[in-house]
């Protein structure tokens, strides 16, 4: 079988054990007769699924009752929208930290609903890196205090996360790849199609007293309380992806969990950026302590080399490495399912690369 070494952004690599399973399952889900995508959202099949992956959720990520887990859709962008239509009441502040594109998007769905507060922004540097906790200018009233805590374009990662009240993160690009306190966050978020399973769902765990902030003018659809009450079965939810997402977090759980899997992640990350740093022909542009364990970016001498670079390493088998179109140069996205091996792949592709062309 021929399975690429794929380093894209997202939807990104899945681990090839599930995506195993699923394939054995797919036309008969345990003795259905039916594939978990024609079971009833309300069959006892169902429940079963949603509530295991709730389980390994709460289990993986040690997630006490306090919080809600819901598998949500309108990926996490939707949650741009819908984290200060809930929980910044009338007339008070939300406050953003910008890291980054992803940060600045959450930050301009916040100002179309009301006061933004900017507690720290690297963008006239560039984004060259994560603040660190003294950095930041937080409003005294503020509602709660917005991260990206890995910026999926721009290759950086906080090593220290603020120290507030109410922090509100988006994993979307490392969730479950390093382990965290998750009660260091009154929300969690994530698009599930990076570490997770299939794009269209996303996982939010929520500090369940947030809720009580929210107002009626809130539609229905898009309060928070509606889905905890309804345990993420208000509507139709995305079957498939909540079962994938119960298959990737029992194949995390066989790799003795996310510590498990941030030993191998740390280790993938050293190797490639041990040959970034190996010589002026490549160019990391962001800060040592900020870098990235999920998305490392770097640059070549000149764009030139850089296309040619994306171009070959195609034809090797080595899928994605081009940079978002935003920011140019090389992205190699090492989600919890990309290989090691695949990241020896292309450190061994660098290393040729270099000798033709340095
Ligand atoms: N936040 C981050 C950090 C992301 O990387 C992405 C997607 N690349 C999003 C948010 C948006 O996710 P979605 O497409 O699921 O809305």
């Amino acid at each position: 079988m021929a399975r690429a070494y794929n380093f894209n952004a997202g939807p990104a690599a899945l681990p090839l054990p599930v995506l195993e399973k699923a394939q054995a399952e797919m036309t008969d889900y345990a003795g259905s007769g039916m594939s978990v995508m024609e079971l009833s959202h309300r069959s006892k099949e169902f429940q079963a699924i949603i509530d295991a992956a709730e389980a390994n959720v709460r289990s993986l990520m040690g997630v006490s009752d306090d919080y809600a887990v819901l598998f949500l859709q309108g990926g996490a962008s939707l949650q741009f929208a819908t984290i200060p239509m809930n929980f910044r009441r009338e007339g008070k502040t939300a406050d953003y930290v910008d890291t980054g594109s992803w940060a600045s998007k959450a930050i301009k769905e916040a100002k179309v609903t009301g006061s933004t507060h900017i507690a720290w922004s690297g963008k006239e540097a560039g984004y060259p890196r994560c603040p660190k906790p003294s950095e930041l200018d937080i409003s005294p009233d503020t509602e709660y205090v917005h991260i990206c805590s890995n910026e999926t374009i721009g290759g950086i990662r906080y090593t220290e996360f603020p120290k507030v009240d109410n922090l509100i993160a988006d994993m979307s690009s490392e969730i479950m790849s390093r382990v965290i306190d998750v009660n260091q966050f009154a929300m969690i978020y994530a698009g599930a199609q990076k570490n997770l399973g299939p794009s269209g769902l996303a996982l939010v765990i929520l500090r369940k007293d947030l809720i009580e902030r929210e107002s009626a003018n809130v539609p229905i659809f898009m309060r928070y309380s509606t889905h905890v009450e309804n345990a993420s079965l208000y509507n139709t939810p995305n079957t498939w992806g909540i079962y994938i997402l119960k298959l990737v977090t029992e194949w995390l759980q066989g790799l003795g969990g996310i510590a498990g899997i941030q030993a191998i992640n740390e280790r993938k990350a050293s190797k490639l950026y041990a040959e970034i740093d190996s010589s002026d022909f490549w160019k990391c542009p962001i800060d040592k302590e900020s870098r990235s364990i999920m998305n490392v970016v770097w640059r070549l001498p000149s764009e030139e080399l850089e296309e040619k670079f994306v171009a070959e390493s195609k034809k090797a088998g080595l899928i994605g490495l081009k940079g978002h179109r935003s920011v140019g140069g090389l992205r190699a996205s090492i989600y919890n399912a990309v290989p090691e091996e695949a990241v020896d792949a292309l450190v061994a592709f660098m290393k040729d690369f270099k000798a033709a062309n340095g």
